[in-house]
């Protein structure tokens, strides 16, 4: 999963990065609002975190323009201390969550959890498919039961198929969820880590549609 963290204070910017990345997601830092305007028009994110006090242009502007261009990934707005009409004005604006300064991480990660999950139109952390189960707040995965052990990497993967669980998922949209935009990976390297989850999980769990993609087997082992 693939978060985009707009904020200009260096030490809050680390911090989310270093929170989001434990949290499982592929997480890119940009501190100015132009340019993150442009990130997510132009780019895929299953999270953004906003902050609305942003130089060249205010984040309150860069969600409108979003929103107004038909794009709808998950915002969760970082607003000042005792300022409700900010909070209204991002709830407003089309955000889906906000937190005000000074926060815990602790309760970001919560709340952008809980944000990723209802986007993906599922607001339960457990999820089970056929005979897979993952627990997105533990980032734990298990087969018919029994706990499996994976690399971020591979633990990655598996969650955005569960949250992706409706339709096929084309490698290209994998390797950028997972990498990054400026990934230089090719389809075999995605081919590497489905093989090694494979052997993991059993063969059946994800499941190839030839010339299509990746998605979750639904029947139970
Ligand atoms: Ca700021």
């Amino acid at each position: 999963m693939r978060a985009l963290a707009v904020e200009d204070d260096p030490r809050i910017a680390t911090d989310l990065d270093v929170a989001l990345s434990a949290a499982g997601f592929h997480v890119e830092t940009v501190g100015d609002g132009e340019e993150a305007w442009f990130l997510g028009d132009t780019e895929d994110y299953d999270l953004v975190v906003l902050d609305l006090g942003l130089p060249t242009l205010d984040g309150l502007a860069v969600l409108k323009r979003w929103r107004a261009a038909g794009r709808q990934m998950p915002v969760l707005i970082l607003t000042a201390r005792g300022t409700w009409s900010e909070r209204v004005e991002g709830i407003d604006a089309g955000a889906d969550d906000y937190l005000p300064k000074p926060f815990r991480m602790e309760e970001l990660v919560a709340r952008a959890r809980a944000i990723v999950r209802r986007a993906a139109g599922h607001g339960a952390a457990v999820m089970s498919i056929g005979a897979l189960t993952v627990d997105l707040n533990r980032m734990t995965v298990a087969v018919d039961g029994i706990p499996v052990d994976t690399t971020p990497l591979e633990y990655r993967l598996i969650a955005y198929l569960v949250l992706h669980r409706d339709r096929v998922v084309p490698p290209g949209e994998l390797l950028d969820h997972l990498y990054g935009e400026n990934h230089d990976r090719e389809a075999n390297a995605l081919e590497a880590v489905v093989t090694r989850l494979r052997r993991k999980l059993g063969t059946g769990v994800i499941a190839t549609r030839r010339g299509f993609g990746y998605h979750i087997d639904r029947a139970p082992a």
